[in-house]
């Protein structure tokens, strides 16, 4: 069973979740603030946290909508993954639930699992993993 199945977290896998919060306390974001920690063979490969591209005034909204450019923590980590090691198989740990846009790149990239601490404005990224056969599971430390 792939949806909802609730491993035990080791103590390790908290400090990844309590690094994805302090990550995402430093986006700029006022809606929502989002860190995520890819993991791969027990090293952390890549974090990050939406917000936008470099060298772009560095805030999130305009008129209370979220700007077109900024790009989700989890899409920060996947772009930092062309620096360092393949996604593919990573556990993703993040303060929020995907979008369904992140949902569907994690399916695409093979991510094994998906933990994370609050559910996103919807829950359709988490069908997206469903029907990618991506696990994941909703955390509380
Ligand atoms: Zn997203």
């Amino acid at each position: 069973m792939l949806t909802g199945k609730k491993d035990d977290i080791s103590e390790l896998q908290k400090c990844y979740l309590r690094y994805a919060s302090d990550i995402a306390d430093l986006s700029k974001a006022e809606r929502l603030r989002v860190g995520s920690v890819f993991v791969k063979s027990g090293n952390i490969i890549a974090f990050g946290y939406n917000g936008t591209p470099s060298g772009f005034p560095n805030s999130c909204e305009l008129e209370k909508k979220t700007k077109p450019e900024v790009i989700h923590a989890e899409e920060n980590c996947l772009l930092k993954c062309l620096e360092t090691s393949s996604p593919f198989g990573a556990d993703v740990y993040s303060t929020h639930s995907p979008c369904p846009h992140c949902a569907a790149l994690m399916v695409q990239v093979g991510i094994n699992k998906v933990y994370y601490l609050f559910h996103y404005f919807t829950t359709e990224g988490l069908v997206i993993l469903t029907n990618g056969e991506v696990q994941h599971q909703k955390v509380d430390i």
